[in-house]
């Protein structure tokens, strides 16, 4: 007999839409004693079937739902085949590259599930209470599904001290992985540090917006018969450096505060063969050296700002639109006629209307003539759950400005 959520009159309105959360303030009560992770069956208050969840006592989101059929068990037949669907799922990918995103989270029915697959190497993160209650299966059917057989777990993200769980890192399958693991991305080489690098060592997601980067250098060099002059901000290990220099920029100047990054990103130059008078890598504030740069007299014919998340939640927006207006308008002002702004926000709380008004108002005060050619996202190894718009959390904008 499954413990029990009976949700208060009302709240059952976001799980008929298939909605994954169920918040502590919906439940009116908890029949049984579900441990952490522990499956739930979960009931309307009219007593109707609503969905299995995995119970979360700790956190405010208190259960992740699994499956929304009475029938539709989620055992651990069910588990071993969302994950081979998952990672069946980015089959055509590997193709471009061997650093994918096999499981995302909510979007492959597995909430909080993320794993990454670097070269042969996985490395996992188990952000929630339901995932980890079933990290023995969970860790079998991915290492079934990728034929991979090294997983190094990377369960140290903030969410999890939210469902109660404390940090965990360390090899759960295979060998110890190499200092830094080689990917290659549309044949550019990148070294991976999974045990200390950001979110899983990598920002796979910028793969389609790294390739775009780099077009647009391929391009300029096809229309101006020179390579074009690039300044990467927030350059971390240098992904859309080395992307840029890959299609022919003449100099990329690249601006991080971490030093440990950027020797990384010099590394990987290295490790591509590009000659190191092309790159130039700036220990900086990006904030003040982009005044600096300013100052100089330094122009540039495109500019990525890609910064960290600036706001962690909706209590942070209005400082966090201040601070990408403060960069775009500064990004803007070192543009050159015909530049490209390739500026991009990762704050799930800015959604992509508002990034783009802010940005819209960095435009008015450069007093910049600016056409927007796209709006960016992640690539499709981060799918968007339509059921789940919780799940979008990067978005960029391309602008090209005005008057070659
Ligand atoms: N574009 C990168 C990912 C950027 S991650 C890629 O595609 O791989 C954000 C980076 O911003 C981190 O490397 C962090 O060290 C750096 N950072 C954060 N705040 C900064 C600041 N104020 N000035 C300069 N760099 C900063």
């Amino acid at each position: 007999m499954s413990a029990e959520l009976v949700l208060k009159p009302g709240k059952e309105k976001s799980l008929l839409r298939r909605h994954p959360w169920i918040y502590a303030t919906a439940v009116a009560e908890v029949r049984g004693r579900p441990g952490p992770g522990e499956r739930v069956r979960v009931r309307g208050a009219d007593g109707r079937f609503l969905a299995w969840a995995a119970f979360s006592p700790a956190s405010q989101i208190r259960a992740r739902c699994w499956t929304w059929a009475e029938e539709e068990l989620p055992d651990e037949a069910w588990l071993r085949a969302r994950v081979a669907a998952a990672v069946a799922a980015r089959a055509p990918l590997m193709a471009d590259t061997d650093a994918v995103r096999l499981v995302f989270g909510e979007a492959d029915g597995l909430p909080g599930l993320i794993v990454d697959r670097y070269g042969r190497q996985l490395v996992t993160q188990f952000q929630a209470a339901g995932v980890e209650a079933q990290r023995a299966v969970l860790l079998e059917a991915l290492l079934a599904a990728s034929g991979c057989s090294d997983v190094y777990d990377r369960s140290d993200a903030a969410t999890r001290a939210r469902e109660g769980l404390t940090e965990t890192t360390g090899v759960i399958a295979g060998a110890e992985p190499p200092a830094l693991v080689e990917v290659q991305e549309h044949g550019v080489r990148y070294g991976v540090d999974v045990r200390r690098g950001h979110k899983t060592g990598f920002y796979i997601d910028q793969r389609d917006n790294r390739a775009l980067a780099r077009r647009i250098a391929e391009d300029f060099r096809a229309r101006h018969g020179r390579g074009l002059r690039a300044l990467n901000c927030f350059c971390y290990t240098g992904g859309f450096s080395l992307a840029l220099l890959a299609g022919g920029a003449e100099e990329v100047v690249s601006i991080d505060s971490s030093a440990e990054a950027l020797a990384l990103a010099r590394d990987n130059t290295e490790r591509n063969g590009f000659a190191p008078d092309r790159a130039q890598w700036i220990e900086a504030d990006v904030f003040e050296q982009l005044r600096r740069l300013r100052e100089a007299g330094e122009t540039f014919d495109l500019v990525v700002l890609d910064p960290p998340k600036f706001a962690s939640s909706h209590h942070h927006v209005d400082r966090a639109a201040r601070a990408y207006k403060d960069i775009s308008l500064n990004g803007l002002r070192l543009l050159r006629p015909g530049g490209h702004l390739l500026s991009f926000s990762c704050s799930g709380a800015i959604d992509v209307d508002l990034f783009q008004k802010i940005v819209a108002g960095a435009v008015i005060d450069a007093r910049a003539e600016m056409w927007m050619r796209a709006r960016l996202g992640a690539g499709f190894d981060h799918p968007l759950l339509m059921t789940h718009p919780e799940g979008e959390y990067l978005k960029g904008l391309w602008l090209e400005r005005l008057g070659a």
